[in-house]
């Protein structure tokens, strides 16, 4: 496979960074996943206005402009000919002696992968198991960066227990997946936290704002608790790699006996329409 390193496309096995590299040793960056659909790259203006959104909350200069890392992606994806998968990017704070304050002067590290995921149209809705587990994670989870340890740990513990996702909880307060957004249905109203810093906003989210919005589906963003939660009648979760997925049990507590939902469904469909129609394009 070929890779993005700075401006350069270079094969996977013949790239380094550096060991002092501050994303290495602090977690100091930030990145973007991108789905690819047919070769075309979907939602990539709010995914980039995030990252520029995430770049300016911890006062990282980005190595290139924008645009010319939009041009990167699109010839990195055209190099892997990838028709269906997902483009991953992450850029640090670079490379310079061990010392927790900025240093100065050092260039930003930009790096890029892609990895082919088939979109199996057949194979959907199956839903998920999920777990619910302490938000452990810091107060500004609104910034996309790459210090992912209270996620990873919240992932590794829903993993063991053959679940998909952890639902995380500050006190009674459900705030997010791991790697996603969580929505609730309740009486046919879509509920989800607020974009505050206990989540990120996700793009999968907003997206999905727009889709219910056209299905006249009404929408509350406001802060739900565990009991909401398990007393939903739908729960689903949302992110750029996993869609809309419902969420069919929750511990040892069935969601909607099991089954997807009916606003689940009219989700996944009006997804799939939009996901043909950029394969159109
Ligand atoms: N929250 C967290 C903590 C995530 O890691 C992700 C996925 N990156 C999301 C939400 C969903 O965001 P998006 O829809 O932009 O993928």
């Amino acid at each position: 496979a070929i890779v993005l390193y700075q401006d350069q496309f270079i094969d996977r096995d013949q790239a380094k960074v550096d060991i002092e590299d501050r994303g290495y040793q602090f977690g100091d960056g930030i990145y973007e996943a991108l789905m690819v659909y047919s070769g075309r790259i979907f939602l990539l203006e709010p995914h980039m206005k995030r990252l520029e959104r995430s770049a300016r909350e911890l006062d990282l200069a980005l190595p290139y402009s924008t645009d010319h890392i939009i041009e990167n992606i699109k010839k990195l994806i055209e190099l892997n000919h990838l028709d269906d998968g997902v483009v991953y990017f992450q850029i640090t704070r670079g490379a310079a002696a061990r010392q927790h304050f900025f240093p100065e002067n050092t260039p930003a590290v930009i790096t890029g992968t892609v990895a082919g995921k088939i979109r199996d149209l057949s194979k959907r809705p199956q839903g998920i198991k999920a777990i619910l587990a302490d938000d452990i994670r810091w107060l500004r989870c609104d910034i996309k960066t790459l210090n992912l340890l209270g996620n990873v740990l919240a992932k590794q513990k829903a993993h063991a227990s053959g679940a998909g996702e952890a639902i995380l909880h500050r006190e009674a307060i459900v705030t997010e997946g791991s790697s996603s957004n969580v929505f609730i249905v309740k009486d046919g109203t879509l509920v989800t936290h607020p974009a505050d810093h206990y989540i990120l906003n996700g793009i999968t989210r907003l997206f999905v704002f727009d889709l219910a919005k056209k299905m006249n589906i009404p929408l509350a963003q406001r802060e739900f608790t565990v009991d909401e939660l398990l007393d939903a009648d739908e729960v689903f979760i949302t992110s750029t790699s996993n869609e809309v997925n419902p969420v069919l049990q929750i511990d040892d507590r069935l969601i909607n006996g099991g089954e997807p939902g009916r606003i689940e469904k009219k989700l996944i469909d009006a997804y799939d329409a939009e996901v043909e129609r950029i394969r159109a394009v």
